[in-house]
């Protein structure tokens, strides 16, 4: 495996999505296109990496339960850009579906947020968020139409949410419209700010510049 082909994100980046704007972007508190046309529900996105050809080996070998040990890492590069916060955070996960947790053999996320905890970024919430239905694959659809999908599939399970800052766990972050949806349940549960972590952050411009 070859760790220098892996892009971590770095500054300066938006200041609402942590996006990184390469080394002549805007300074300061600057926001992205994506942001200012339609601003997030999250409130930041802590990502260890960005979605390359290195980064995907490295995420299919995690998720495959090949290299359990890259969990430790992975947190502490995710830890590493996280915004600060005075407040204790509750870690909770993007629900997956029981049958594709089977499918995986291992739910990678749920061990990576146990690592999050280890490493001091918060306390683990199990089960905080729970699918309601079970919804066809994203892929390919847009992004009306995976919104659709997904409106009332996610669920805040436990109320302890309420007044709390979250640090919503998932892998591999794409469209975006599977934490979106978990998000938009966690405030509408009251939960103060949500900071989506993950390990891989897909974005064009990164891919671009992997090619
Ligand atoms: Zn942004």
């Amino acid at each position: 495996m070859c760790w220098s082909g892996l892009a971590i994100p770095g500054d300066p980046s938006c200041s609402s999505c942590q996006r990184p704007f390469g080394e002549s972007g805007p300074q300061g508190d600057a926001i992205c296109a994506p942001c200012l046309g339609s601003p997030p529900a999250h409130d930041g996105i802590a990502a260890g990496t960005l979605y390359t050809d290195t980064s995907r080996k490295l995420v299919l070998a995690f998720k495959h339960g090949k290299r359990i040990a890259l969990a430790p890492l992975l947190a502490r590069m995710i830890s590493a850009r996280l915004p600060e916060s005075d407040e204790e955070r509750l870690i909770i996960l993007v629900p997956l579906h029981r049958w594709r947790q089977w499918q995986r053999g291992f739910n990678q996320a749920a061990l990576l947020a146990r690592e999050l905890e280890k490493i001091g970024c918060g306390e683990l919430l199990v089960d905080g968020l729970k699918r309601t239905k079970r919804t066809p694959s994203l892929g390919g659809m847009g992004a009306k139409a995976r919104a659709k999908v997904l409106a009332g599939a996610i669920e805040v399970a436990r109320p302890v949410v309420k007044g709390r800052h979250i640090l919503l766990v998932d892998d591999v972050l794409t469209s975006g419209a599977t934490s979106t949806a978990c998000v938009k349940a966690l405030k509408r549960a009251g939960a103060k700010s949500v900071v989506i972590a993950c390990f891989a952050r897909v974005l064009d411009e990164a891919l671009d510049h992997a090619a």
